[in-house]
């Protein structure tokens, strides 16, 4: 069963040990305000329109088999209702203001890729990260990859939101080396609001992942104005602590960076209300879950 891959990354330092390569998944359950990959989360092939990369040029309308595409004073208007995502104006679009995200990959076609790059990978104890969006969308394909990986000895890591079947999950956990599991904030409400779903599965299943003995980081993004005080990362700290095993902590200072992506798409991106943290608030944060023994890092 082929995988809906939406970007692979070839020479990732920052998802995992090593050099590593980053396939993502797309498909997402949880919709975080501040989505950094908002392509991610349609489990569909999308189309992106980047306004001030196109030269009005009409290329794309005569190549559209189902006219879904008008040509105005403002750019490129799609008709939803005829697109069908065929993707053929994004083929001849000289400027690269269209494009698709998303497209069908075979296990074998990933291998052949991860197989390019195997001595790199191994020479800097890297491997391979299997991100999204939420892998476990795609669970029956996360497993077959993983397999895959497993029989030729490369190192698999996957980052997932939790937000997934407990029975799935620790089957996927038989066969991934690292979770890299994301915990946006520990008051269901208040991550309900930002990524509209609680979180009780999510907490549910890093406890049992964490008893079932995996490996795991925990990655927390730090957002002022979602969850950088002191009451959210006090009860992130205690609730890690109490956790079985060696859980590391990786802390991710929000950046700014999501605006683009959300214009290609055409979608609303009210960011106001967040902010970047300042290097002192990281700094009490670090110092927060060291007073429950917990050594938090920034980023990766
Ligand atoms: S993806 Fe296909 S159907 Fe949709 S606008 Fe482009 S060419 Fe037309
Ligand atoms: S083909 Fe590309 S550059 Fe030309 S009108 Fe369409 S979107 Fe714009």
């Amino acid at each position: 069963m082929p995988g809906l891959i939406f970007d692979v990354k070839p020479y990732s330092i920052n998802d995992g040990p090593g050099i590593r390569i980053t396939l993502f998944l797309k498909g997402c359950p949880l919709n975080c305000a501040w989505c950094h990959n908002p392509e991610s989360i349609s489990p569909q092939v999308q189309k992106m329109y980047t306004k001030k990369k196109c030269i009005g040029c009409g290329s794309c309308v005569e190549e559209c088999p189902e006219n879904a595409l008008t040509l105005t004073g403002d750019g490129i208007v799609t008709d939803p209702d005829l697109c069908k995502l065929c993707g053929k104006c994004a083929e001849v679009c000289p400027t690269l203001a269209i494009e698709m995200s998303g497209y069908q990959a075979t296990v074998d076609d990933m291998m052949k890729l991860i197989r390019k790059e195997t001595r790199t990978l191994d020479e800097s104890n890297g491997g391979v990260t299997i991100s999204g969006g939420e892998p476990m969308m795609q669970s029956d394909f996360l497993i077959e990859l993983l397999d895959a990986l497993g029989e030729e000895g490369v190192h698999r890591v996957v980052d997932t939101t939790g937000m997934t079947s407990s029975e799935k999950l620790l089957e996927v956990a038989e066969r991934t080396d690292l979770f890299l599991y994301d915990l946006k904030a520990m008051d269901s409400d208040i991550h309900k609001k930002y990524t509209g779903v609680g979180n009780e599965k999510i907490l549910e299943n890093l406890k049992l992942l964490a008893k079932s003995g995996a490996e795991i980081i925990v990655r927390i993004p730090l957002i002022k104005g979602v969850n950088i005080d002191r009451k959210n990362i006090k009860a992130s700290a205690e609730y890690i602590a109490d956790l079985p095993g060696n859980i590391a902590v990786n802390l991710l200072p929000y950046h700014d960076i999501a605006r683009a992506k959300h214009e290609k798409l055409e979608q609303e991106y009210e960011s106001d209300e967040f902010e970047e943290p300042k290097l002192e608030e990281i700094n009490r944060v670090i110092g927060q879950f060291a007073e429950y023994g917990i050594v938090a890092n920034i980023g990766g």
